[in-house]
């Protein structure tokens, strides 16, 4: 069952963990109808209709009458704006977007109170739709249009982190995707102005975020770093183009204790196009650990990129510029043809493991022999020194090494991943793994959680068996390395959940 993650848990207006609670109720005045009806005027502008409803307000579409300028009017719900921390974050939302002030950043342009006390903002009204919206409609986006919307998202929250402030809650709801293609990231009610004290504060112990895209220490209510923006878009990233959440669960709870405790997904696993490389560019956004993630959005973004390209043959397999590309099939490596016509100019596809395919292009060298056996009947003028023996094709197809080397590993641990090169994938006792023969000795990394990771140098010839033997590591070794950190325990009290 899919969490309903995207979209945040609303905070119980008396929420135990904040520092400020909402004043009493004798105290609140009576509930007043929140909805604006056309031609009321908010401030300067006069509200046409309304264009949505969120978990704190409601959002108009307005105009100024005099200039006709176009605006969208954001009103906290009447019981929030008495709520003198709401209000507080409602004002800092609009300082910290203008604090940034960049052009995939919604701008908010006036900040007041209806007569009724309610507190609104008026902002740049946007024509198109939510990203949710999108990705309910498409389920999934290719590569290539996730990358359109994560740059310029990623070159939005650089710029927040630059000026000190780190967003929280990055998930496709808050992107809003116009219709001129613009891409900009809204909702900044639960960002954190780092360097004023005051501002949002969520006291130690309390999660602030959408349990789907919260970082580990977001999960745990510790203290955050940008790097969870980081975080939420390496989530993001794998949203957009796995369909599917790296971490699903029937509750929220289960989700944030999977953020924590569980290893991310292999994106490529799940999505075929997606070389392993991009999974692990992934995971190094959804690292557990703070300090082990990319710390620059922009870059984390443009790694995934890189990783992504792979597949073109632009960085180091000489293969992939041919049209294979490198992928995980069950739990062995194989090449696999990205390009089928560009394949059968290529290389035999028996010998790149590609098992379907690999039938008509076997089949190549047969058809071949007779072409190349062609010059002998051609060119007979020297010396012959024998009579050609057409029925000896061995002299003349003698078969090549085949391209790669092929392994099987054994002896493995439970969990073990083989790394190769910057390409982590997960294997199995008796998986064999392909790689290249032409480049000399290759190294791989053999590890597994609680085992010391073992470097393996492969020389050209050595195919068959490997034994992968890894040692254990000793009790103490063990409690120092992530992979065999004990179980951590996100609080359960939903309570603790404060997504402002
Ligand atoms: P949350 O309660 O988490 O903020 P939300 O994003 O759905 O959830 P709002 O930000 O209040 O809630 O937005 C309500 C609707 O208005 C959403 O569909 C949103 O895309 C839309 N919206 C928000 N700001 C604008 C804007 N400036 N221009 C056009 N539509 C907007």
């Amino acid at each position: 069952m899919n969490l309903p993650a995207e979209r945040p848990i609303p905070a119980p207006p008396t929420d135990p963990h904040s520092e400020t609670l909402p004043p009493p109720a004798e105290e609140a005045p009576p509930e007043t109808p929140d909805a604006l009806p056309p031609g009321s005027r908010v401030g300067e502008y006069v509200i046409d209709g309304p264009i949505g409803q969120g978990a704190f307000g409601a959002v108009y579409a307005a105009t100024h009458p005099v200039i006709d300028k176009p605006a969208a009017v954001k009103v906290l719900a009447w019981r929030y704006s008495a709520d003198p921390e709401m209000v507080t974050r409602f004002i800092d939302e609009a300082r910290a977007v203008n604090q940034i002030q960049h052009p995939n950043i919604i701008d908010i342009f006036n900040f007041g109170r209806l007569p009724d006390g309610r507190r609104y903002h008026v902002m740049e009204r946007l024509i198109g739709e939510p990203l949710d919206a999108l990705l309910a409609r498409e389920g999934k986006l290719s590569p290539d249009a996730a990358m359109a919307l994560l740059r310029p998202i990623a070159a939005a929250v650089k710029a927040a982190h630059e000026v000190g402030v780190i967003h929280r809650d990055i998930k496709p709801a808050n992107v809003f995707v116009c219709e001129d293609g613009k891409v900009k990231l809204l909702d900044f009610g639960v960002a954190k102005l780092i360097h004023r004290r005051s501002a949002h504060r969520s006291a130690t112990g309390v999660a602030v975020g959408t349990p789907a895209y919260m970082a580990p220490e977001q999960c745990l209510g510790e203290k955050v770093d940008p790097t969870v923006d980081v975080y939420a878009l390496g989530v993001l990233a794998f949203r957009l183009m796995a369909g599917r959440l790296p971490f699903e669960g029937d509750s929220s709870f289960e989700a944030m204790s999977a953020h924590v405790n569980d290893p991310v997904p292999a994106l490529h696993r799940l999505e075929s196009r997606i070389p392993p490389q991009a999974s692990t560019a992934i995971r190094a956004m959804m690292a557990k650990h703070a300090g082990e993630r990319p710390q620059c959005p922009v870059e984390a973004v443009e790694a995934l990129c890189d990783a992504l390209s792979c597949r073109q043959g632009q960085r180091r397999w000489p293969w992939i510029a041919a049209g294979v590309s490198l992928i995980a099939v069950g739990s062995a490596w194989v090449l696999w043809p990205a390009a089928p016509v560009e394949i059968a100019a290529t290389a035999p596809i028996e010998a790149m493991g590609a098992p379907t395919e690999a039938a008509p292009t076997e089949a190549a060298p047969t058809e071949a022999a007779p072409t190349e056996a062609a010059p002998t009947e051609v060119a007979p003028t020297e010396a012959a020194p024998a009579e050609p023996d057409p029925e000896a094709p061995a002299e003349i197809a003698a078969p090549a090494p085949p391209p790669e080397i092929t392994l099987t590993l054994t002896e493995l641990p439970p969990r073990a991943e083989v790394t190769w090169e910057d390409v982590s994938l997960p294997i199995g006792a008796g998986d064999t793994v392909r790689l290249p023969r032409d480049q000399g000795p290759v190294e791989l990394v053999i590890s597994a959680p609680g085992y010391k990771a073992r470097r393996i140098e492969v020389s050209p010839e050595a195919d068959g068996a490997l034994n992968a033997h890894l040692q254990r590591l000793s009790r103490r070794q063990r409690r120092g390395r992530s992979g065999a950190e004990p179980r951590k325990e996100v609080k359960a009290n939903p309570h603790s959940i404060d997504d402002w």
